[in-house]
């Protein structure tokens, strides 16, 4: 986040406009306030607006890195390495652009920044003080990520719910932008409208206690996103309107709809980019149609099913922490198979269960067209893991392995194909005689001084295809750029050997030194990955590896 050089583009820079609309959540949390960031910036993004979107998290962790994924759901990884929360992704996917690390902070990112700051005299001495401090550093943040992007609009969403102490003084940031520049900063209100059983009818009073406690923030709503099961009528978004002097149309109706992707087309409808446009004043005139109408029609297409296994062990808290905790993956599937016209099936198989019942194999994978091992960590439900790379291995199933899904399948190479009965790798058997998988060397000291905080290989690096693969077909590329998270690696010294046997290593870094991707020889689709490439996928974009491995399942 270096300093603009003074060149006369970054003076013009400067003198740009540079506006701010802050997404703030009342009455509950989990109301998709992230969806309605991505929806609503994708919108003004195709009435010709330059747009970035942020998120600020609550947390006193510096980033999301070292949390347990049942706690907090999945790890998205900039290209720039970041470990983020999962909104980044929704950002990613709505936006169709790349979200830079700048765009993500946390209440420990910043407070770690001014107790920096501090110990190095960067405040000459004075008394440094929650306010103003912190949300002066909050705002520093704010602008340099609208430089670093050079966007007309950011869209901030403040993670946390209104009335909460945690989040208290990103709003106090948001009010001191707004007195600043009251022309160029609004406020969108996500709130929760509950329609109680017993009344069956929809109710507002929360909300308007939510707009209370936004008021004792200093802040007035420019828009309200009505939440519910069901879309706001005429009398509710009058009364609510009337409520905080705003017009009918800027209570936004956001009802329940069955894909996260018929969001924008419902708020296209009513008009939601035009009317923070004309509100911003500038005169910009919105395309009469989105290009997520037609998608949506996809989407509903009644093609052929695809039934795909996940392997996963995140099932702690039910299959909605499931569905969190593997997010991208799930998102990249559905983009595949919507691409090709098919109905995605996805079913959890659990490895844990996998490990205890392994006589069982054939009924847990019976009716599955692909299997498919996400990324992991530690020992629970390894070897569950293995038996389904063995499955799909021996009875020539579609296989998709990501990261520890690809370590799984060197893994069980070794073992079963090549014999050797112990390997592993050092992550869950330190001592093992085969090494399968290693650490990295790069890592070996980190681990040492116990330093995990975002220390593993994260974000972009290249890897080079081999001529002749699968992979290098799919890709049709020698060069692709991928995105990483991960300390442990495939071990070189055994890549002469499980080749000759026939798991082909694909891809390499360019050095060569390590293997990125490998595929087995004599399958139909058998491709796993060292790499995220679920972290790449976008509706209007689906990854080749998740087209050719729905494509395999198809057949
Ligand atoms: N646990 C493995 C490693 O650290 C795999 C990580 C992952 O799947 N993201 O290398």
């Amino acid at each position: 986040m270096g300093k603009p050089q003074k060149t006369s583009k970054s003076r013009t820079a400067r003198q740009k406009r540079r506006m701010t609309i802050f997404v703030v959540g009342g009455v509950m949390s989990g109301v998709g306030k992230g969806v309605v960031t991505a929806s609503i910036g994708t919108l003004l993004k195709e009435c010709g607006i330059n747009v970035t979107a942020m998120k600020i998290d609550p947390y006193i962790n510096v980033d999301a890195g070292t949390m347990n994924p049942t706690e907090h759901g999945e790890v998205f990884v900039t290209k720039d390495g970041m470990e983020t929360d999962q909104d980044i992704g929704n950002y990613e996917r709505f936006l169709n652009q790349d979200i830079p690390r700048v765009n993500y902070m946390t209440t420990g990112t910043v407070y770690k920044s001014v107790i920096e700051r501090e110990r190095s005299l960067g405040y000459g001495g004075k008394t440094v003080e929650a306010v103003p401090h912190i949300p002066l550093e909050i705002i520093s943040r704010i602008r340099a990520a609208q430089e670093a992007s050079d966007a007309d609009i950011t869209m901030v969403e403040i993670g946390g719910t209104l009335g909460e102490y945690q989040n208290v003084l990103f709003l106090e940031a948001a009010r001191m932008m707004k007195r600043d520049h009251p022309k160029d900063v609004l406020t969108v209100l996500v709130s929760y409208m509950p329609v109680p059983a017993t009344l069956g009818e929809m109710k507002t009073k929360p909300t308007q206690y939510a707009i209370k406690l936004l008021n004792e923030s200093g802040m007035f709503p420019d828009l309200i996103v009505a939440r519910s099961t069901h879309a706001i009528d005429d009398v509710r978004k009058a009364k609510l309107s009337r409520n905080c002097g705003l017009n009918p149309e800027d209570v936004v109706a956001a009802p329940d709809v069955d894909s996260i992707y018929k969001v924008p087309t419902d708020y296209k409808k009513q008009k939601v980019a035009q009317n923070i446009l004309n509100k911003l004043g500038l005169g910009v005139k919105c395309p009469a149609k989105s290009k997520w109408g037609e998608f949506a029609k996809k989407i509903d297409k009644d093609g052929k099913h695809v039934k795909i296994g996940v392997v996963g062990k995140y099932f702690s808290t039910g299959d909605f922490v499931l569905g969190d905790v593997y997010l991208c993956v799930l998102e990249a599937l559905k983009h595949a198979a919507w691409d090709l016209g098919a109905k995605p099936e996805l079913v959890w198989i659990n490895s844990e269960e996998l490990e205890k019942n392994p006589k069982n194999v054939n009924k847990f994978f019976k009716g599955i067209d692909g299997i498919l091992i996400p990324g992991g960590f530690g020992n629970r439900g390894v070897e569950g893991k293995l038996l389904a790379v063995k499955y799909a291995r021996e009875k020539k199933v579609p296989y998709l392995g990501l990261c520890y899904g690809m370590q799984m399948a060197a893994i069980e190479a070794a073992r079963n194909v090549l014999g050797y009965k112990d390997a592993s790798t050092t992550e869950i058997s330190p001592d093992t005689k085969h090494p399968v998988i290693h650490l990295m060397n790069e890592q070996e000291e980190k681990m040492i001084n116990t330093n995990y905080g975002g220390t593993m290989r994260l974000g972009d690096y290249p890897c080079v295809l081999k001529d002749g693969t699968l992979a290098r077909k799919l890709y049709g590329n020698e060069i692709i750029v991928e995105r990483h998270r991960h300390r442990y690696e495939f071990n070189p010294k055994y890549r002469k050997e499980l080749e000759g046997a026939g798991l082909i290593a694909s891809g390499a870094s360019p050095n060569d030194k390590l293997v990125e991707i490998v595929e087995w020889k004599n399958h139909p689709f058998f491709i796993a990955a060292q790499f995220h490439p679920e972290f790449l996928s976008r509706p209007f974009k689906p990854h080749p590896l998740f087209v050719g491995f729905i494509k395999a399942a198809l057949k």
